[in-house]
C-alpha cells in the first residue's frame, strides 16, 4: 500500500470520527434558536441604541422571548413597534406615551459671557472637563453640538443662538442626546410627565417665570406671539394654565413685578398679552385639542368647579383620568362666576373656556352639594379612587358691630353672587362698602353701575395696605366711588321702619404691625362719625365652609386650622386621609385665581401618584425659593414704552356692564412682544428691538 493511500484512510477516518463526535455533540448540546427571536427583532426599530439596557435589538429581541423585557422594549419606538412585538409574542401592548428630548435651555449658547475660550474642545464633555464648561452659566447649553453629531435619528441641528433644536416627529426618544449632555440641559419627558413637572434648582428660569406661581413658560410665550405663533402661545400658557381667557383678565400678574425690563423702562405687560394669545384662540372659533394620555380608567371626585378645581380636572385628564366635577352652584366658575363682575370677566368668555376644558371628556355634576347630595363616604363606595377638595371660601365674615344684622346690610360675595345670578337687590341712594379687598372695589364698582346716587369704600387702613389690584382701585376712582381711608364703622344704626338708616364710623390710627405684617389699626377716640346710608356691603374677608361633612365616620374625617382652612401637606396637597387632596382658598384661605389654579395642577400630579400606585412625594428636587437673577446692563437696550390696554370711557362703562378693557391690537400686541429681553438667569437679548423700535 503506497503511504498516499494509508494517509488518505488515515484522514477519512479522522473526518468520520469527527463528523460522529460533532453528531453526538449537537445533539447532546444543541441550543434551540427560538424563531420568534428573528421575527421581534424584525419588528424592533434596528437603532442598536443601546437605550433599553440591551447591548443591541438582537439582544433585546431576546429578552422579550426570554420574558425579561415587555412587548415596549423599545424606548426610542413608539405605540406602532410595540403593538408589532406584542402581535408577534401573542400578547397584549400596554400603551406607552412617547417620550422626547425637550431643551431646558433657551438662552445661553450665545447670550451668557465666555470665562474662557474653548480652544480647540469641539464636544461639550471634553469643554466641562477641560475648562469646566467655560460659560459664566453653569446650568446652560454650551452649544457644541455633541448632541447634533450623535443623534443617530438626525431629530437635532444647531439651530439659531447656537442652541439645538429637537425634532419632534424625528426624536424617538433613545436618551442619547440627554446621556451626552454635560450640563444636563436636555431632558426626556412624555407629554404627561411635562405636565407633572415643578420648578428644581437645576432649571434655568427668567425671575418672571419664577414670579409665576402657575410656572407659565412666560418667554416662549411671548417669543411665540413675537413670531405670530399665536395658538402655540396658548398652547404654553395651557402646559400650565388652562384658564388664560379669564387670568388674562384678572391676574394680579406677580411676574410683572419682577420683569428685568424695569431696569430698562417699565415692565412687559405679560398679562396683556396673555390675554390678546387666549383671545386669538376663542376668535378662531375652535378650542385647541391638547394631547391627552392613553385612558387609566382611574376616576377622581373634584369636588368645587371654580379655578382649582377645573385646573385639577384638567390635567388629571391630560393624564388618561376620569376625573368628575361636583359643584353646589347651577354652573360652573366658583368665584370667577359668581364674583368677579361681568364687565370685569365677561360671563360668555368664562363660558367658552369652561367648555373647552370640558370637551375633553369631563363630566359634571352642578347643583350637586357636597355633605347634602354626595358624601365623601358615598363617592369612596362609588368606586372614586380619589378625590380633590377645592370648596372656595365663601362664607363672610361679619362687621362684628351693633347692628349689623339690619336689613340692608348684605356681604359682598352675596351681593355679587346675586348680582351675577341676575337677582340684582334694590340698593339706597347712598352705599357704603366697608373693606379694602377685591370684593370691595368688585362690589363698589356694581353699584356705580346699578345706578347709585353715591359710592363711598370705608378702610381701616390706608392705600398702601389695601390688597386690592391697584389698578382696579384706580379705576374705581376714576368711576366716582369715594376711597374714606383709616376709618371703620363702629354702630349701624336702624329708622322708624327697622332698616338700617345710618352708620356711625371712627378714625382709626396705624400701629405695630400684625401678625401679616401689616400695620394694625387703633380706634382713635371720640372721632365718631355719623352719616345716613342706604345700604352697606360688608366685603371683609371670607372663610371657607368646613363642615361639610358632619357625619363623616372618623377615617375620612379632614384636619381643619383655626382659620377654617383644610389641613395638608403643602407640598403634595393630600390630606390626613390619603385618598383626599385639596387645595386652592379652601386651603390657603382667599388669595387669587392663579394661585389656585397652580394648586389645581400640584394636586393633579399628586393624584396621579397616588392612582398610580406611587408614592405620593414632593416634586424631586424643586425650586422652593426664588433663584436671583442679576440685572441686565441696560445701556444697549433702546427705551420703549409699555404697551397701554385700550379701555371704554367711563361714560360708556357706567351705562352697564360691558365689559371695560377691550384687548391689544395684533400690532400691539407683537410690538409688546419685542420689548421682552427673553431672559435666562443670568442672560438676556440684548437689542430686542429688531422689528418694531425703529416705529416707536
Ligand atoms: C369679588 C371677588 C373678586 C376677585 N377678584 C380677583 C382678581 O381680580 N384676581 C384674582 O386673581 N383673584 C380674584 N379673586 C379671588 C379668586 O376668585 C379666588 O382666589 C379663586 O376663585 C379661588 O378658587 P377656588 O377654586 O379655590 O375656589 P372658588 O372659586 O371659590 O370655587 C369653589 C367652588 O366650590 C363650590 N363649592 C363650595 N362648597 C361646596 C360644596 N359643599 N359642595 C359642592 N361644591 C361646593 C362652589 O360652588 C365653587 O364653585 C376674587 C374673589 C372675589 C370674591
Amino acid at each position: 500500500m503506497s503511504s498516499i493511500l494509508i494517509a488518505t484512510l488515515f484522514l477519512l477516518g479522522i473526518g468520520l470520527v469527527a463528523a460522529m463526535i460533532l453528531t453526538v455533540a449537537a445533539r447532546v448540546f444543541h441550543v434551540h434558536e427560538d424563531p420568534r427571536i428573528i421575527e421581534v427583532e424584525d419588528a424592533l426599530l434596528g437603532a442598536n441604541c443601546g437605550a433599553c439596557g440591551h447591548p443591541g435589538c438582537a439582544a433585546a429581541a431576546e429578552a422579550v422571548v426570554r420574558g425579561k423585557a415587555g412587548p415596549n422594549v423599545c424606548v426610542a419606538g413608539g405605540y406602532e413597534i410595540a403593538q408589532a412585538v406584542a402581535e408577534v409574542m401573542g400578547l397584549e401592548a400596554e400603551q406607552v406615551e412617547p417620550r422626547k428630548a425637550v431643551l431646558g435651555c433657551r438662552y445661553s449658547a450665545d447670550k451668557a459671557a465666555l470665562q474662557y475660550i474653548y480652544n480647540g474642545a469641539h464636544d461639550c464633555r471634553a469643554a466641562v472637563l477641560l475648562y469646566g464648561g467655560a460659560k459664566e452659566c453653569m446650568i446652560g447649553c454650551l452649544g457644541l453640538g455633541t448632541c447634533e453629531r450623535l443623534c443617530p435619528f438626525g431629530a437635532i441641528h444647531m439651530g439659531k443662538g447656537g442652541l439645538p433644536v429637537v425634532n419632534e416627529r424625528l426624536c424617538t426618544g433613545c436618551g442619547i442626546c440627554v446621556d451626552c449632555c454635560p450640563t444636563h440641559v436636555l431632558r426626556l419627558e412624555s407629554i404627561s410627565e411635562r405636565l407633572r413637572r415643578f420648578h428644581t434648582v437645576e432649571d434655568c428660569l427668567a425671575p418672571c417665570r419664577q414670579a409665576c406661581p402657575a410656572q407659565i413658560d412666560i418667554a416662549a410665550y411671548i417669543d411665540h406671539i413675537r413670531n405670530g405663533r399665536y395658538l402655540a402661545a396658548v398652547e404654553t400658557i395651557k402646559e400650565r394654565n388652562p384658564l388664560p381667557l379669564t387670568c388674562g383678565r384678572v391676574c394680579p400678574h406677580p411676574c410683572e413685578m419682577e420683569c428685568r425690563r424695569l431696569s430698562v423702562d417699565e415692565a412687559v405687560a405679560i398679562n396683556h398679552l396673555k390675554r390678546f394669545a387666549a383671545d386669538y384662540e376663542r376668535e378662531s372659533g375652535k378650542h385647541l385639542k391638547p394631547y391627552i394620555a392613553p385612558n387609566t380608567g382611574k376616576r377622581i371626585a373634584v369636588i368645587g368647579g371654580g379655578p382649582a378645581g377645573l385646573s385639577c380636572a384638567y390635567y388629571l385628564r391630560r393624564m388618561g383620568h376620569t376625573p368628575e366635577i361636583f359643584d353646589a352652584q347651577p354652573k360652573l366658575g366658583g368665584m370667577l362666576r359668581y364674583g368677579i363682575p361681568e364687565f370685569r370677566l365677561p360671563g360668555k368668555a368664562l363660558d367658552w373656556e369652561i367648555e373647552g376644558i370640558l370637551a375633553l371628556g369631563i363630566e359634571t355634576h352642578t347643583e350637586t352639594v357636597l355633605g347634602k347630595d354626595v358624601t365623601l363616604q358615598g363617592l369612596r363606595d362609588d368606586g372614586f379612587d380619589a378625590v380633590f377638595l377645592a370648596l372656595g371660601a365663601w362664607t363672610s365674615m361679619s362687621l362684628g358691630v351693633e347692628g349689623d344684622d339690619l336689613p340692608g346690610v348684605m356681604a359682598g360675595v352675596d351681593f355679587l353672587a346675586r348680582q351675577a345670578a341676575g337677582d340684582s337687590p334694590p340698593l339706597g341712594e347712598r352705599v357704603v362698602v366697608v373693606g379694602g379687598g377685591n370684593t370691595a372695589i368688585d362690589a363698589a364698582r356694581t353699584c356705580l353701575r346699578c345706578g347709585c346716587g353715591e359710592v363711598v369704600i370705608l378702610y381701616r387702613r390706608s392705600r398702601e395696605e389695601m390688597p386690592a389690584n391697584d389698578r382696579e382701585v384706580e379705576e374705581t376712582e376714576r368711576e366716582g366711588a369715594r376711597l374714606h381711608f383709616l376709618a371703620a364703622p363702629s354702630k349701624l344704626i336702624a329708622g322708624a321702619d327697622g332698616k338700617l338708616a345710618k352708620l356711625e364710623y371712627i378714625q382709626m390710627e396705624l400701629g405695630e404691625p400684625d401678625e401679616s405684617g401689616r400695620r394694625r389699626p387703633v380706634p382713635a377716640p371720640g372721632s365718631e362719625t355719623v352719616m345716613e346710608v342706604g345700604n352697606i356691603i360688608a366685603a371683609i374677608g371670607q372663610r371657607p365652609d368646613v363642615n361639610f361633612d358632619a357625619d363623616a365616620p372618623d377615617d375620612l374625617k379632614i384636619g381643619a386650622t383655626r382659620w377654617d382652612t383644610l389641613e395638608a401637606d403643602e407640598r403634595t396637597l393630600q390630606t390626613n386621609v390619603p385618598f383626599i387632596f385639596t387645595g386652592g382658598d379652601v386651603y390657603t384661605g382667599p388669595q387669587t385665581v392663579v394661585q389656585a389654579i397652580a394648586a389645581g395642577r400640584r394636586a393633579a400630579r399628586s393624584i396621579h401618584l397616588y392612582v398610580t400606585g406611587q408614592e405620593v412625594a414632593p416634586p424631586p428636587g424643586e425650586l422652593r425659593e426664588a433663584v436671583p437673577c442679576p440685572p441686565p446692563d441696560a445701556s444697549d437696550i433702546p427705551l420703549s414704552p409699555r404697551a397701554e390696554m385700550p379701555a371704554r370711557s367711563v361714560e360708556e362703562r357706567l351705562r352697564g356692564f360691558q365689559e371695560v378693557e377691550t384687548g391689544l391690537s395684533e400690532t400691539a400686541a407683537r410690538r409688546e412682544a419685542q420689548r421682552c429681553l427673553q431672559c435666562g438667569r443670568i442672560c438676556y437679548r440684548v437689542g430686542t428691538q429688531d422689528i418694531f423700535s425703529s416705529a416707536g
